[in-house]
């Protein structure tokens, strides 16, 4: 295995063939989004937007 070393820069996860050297669209919008929001950092694991918005929509 010799994807360790090809990781996605931002979530670090195994990168995809398609949308290298990222694993997914979201990871390369993520990253395109980074450099036009400035002070967005990326610390590890991704954080969905829509997933927040889907837990303060349960929670609410
Ligand atoms: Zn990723």
């Amino acid at each position: 295995m010799n994807t360790s070393s090809k990781r996605c820069p931002v979530c670090k996860r195994s990168r995809s063939e398609e949308f290298t050297p990222f694993c997914s669209k979201r990871c390369k919008d993520r990253d395109l989004a980074r450099w036009f929001g400035d002070g967005y950092s990326v610390p590890g694991d991704p954080v969905n937007p829509e997933e927040i918005a889907h837990k303060d929509w349960d929670e609410a």
